[in-house]
């Protein structure tokens, strides 16, 4: 029923128990924040109407609240901008406004909250967003980590398995284990690919003296066969990434990355030559 509301990473996970790091207060995170990216606009979750359209310069900020079928709402804080009125009827994926820093703030983000019935500061209603949404970017980070040896289920919903094998990683890369894969972690996760690329075409017999598929082999082939292969590993992340990577329309350090992914998932086949 709701898709992602803004490009960006997820930066910050819902948590009933959030303590404040200085206090030790315990101060709840009733949503999700994705990062500043560089498209920053924001879209109706799901279809429904506009019921708070605020423009605040504390707490929430500039905010909005959408209600939808059976009672549900979505909220969206801290923007920059709202494109949007009060009782004005929105289809899903609709630009609604743009992500900013205003109100209680200390960065670019967006606070997203989803709330199974009117939204209330008492909280009753609020449900953990990133168990509802399927998000490329989270699609991404199950392929990457699957490349690395965990199982996940390539599903774009950010839970406890997944948030689990970010901390696993984290910890045994010695980064900040919160469980959150900001570009950090993601960047971390990338290179640990690439590595593993360099390492098997650096040393492509097993113990067997099997030469596994490597990186140039992969480039070598014919493109279709490739993106063939990628459509059929569920590595397109949408049919509009796939359309974007057939047209070109990709950064070299996209391109480049997705080969990687791609070889990666070729070694994790046992694709073999020879
Ligand atoms: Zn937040």
């Amino acid at each position: 029923m709701f898709i992602k509301p803004c490009r960006g990473l997820l930066m910050s996970l819902f948590d009933k128990s959030r303590k404040n790091p200085v206090t030790g207060v315990v101060q709840p995170h009733w949503g999700i924040d994705y990062g500043n990216h560089a498209d920053n606009t924001i879209v109706a979750s799901a279809s429904g109407t506009v019921r708070i359209a605020v423009n605040s310069t504390t707490g929430f900020g500039k905010y909005i609240i959408i209600t939808h079928i059976n009672g549900w709402e979505t909220v969206y804080a801290h923007l920059a901008s709202i494109n949007v009125k009060v009782g004005q009827k929105v289809s899903q994926g609709q630009l609604i406004g743009v992500k900013g820093t205003t109100g209680n703030s200390t960065g670019i983000h967006l606070h997203f909250e989803i709330s199974r019935g009117q939204w209330s500061n008492s909280y009753k209603y609020h449900v953990d967003p990133a168990l509802y949404i399927d998000d490329p970017d989270v699609r991404h980070l199950q392929q990457s980590l699957n490349k690395l040896g965990y199982s996940l289920t390539v599903d774009g919903i950010y839970g406890a398995e997944t948030t689990k094998a970010v901390l696993d990683y984290q910890k045994k890369n010695g980064l900040t284990d919160d469980g959150v894969a900001g570009p950090l972690t993601v960047a971390a996760i990338e290179k640990s690919i690439a590595a593993i690329i360099t390492a098997t075409t650096n040393n492509q017999n097993n113990e067997n003296g099997v030469r596994y598929l490597n990186l140039a082999d992969w480039q070598k082939k014919e493109t279709a066969e490739v993106y063939k292969f990628a459509r059929e590993k569920g590595i397109f992340s949408s049919a509009e990434h796939e359309k974007n990577v057939l047209e070109g329309k990709m950064t070299v350090d996209q391109a480049i990355f997705l080969m990687t992914v791609i070889a990666g998932a070729a070694l994790n086949d046992g694709n073999r030559i020879q």
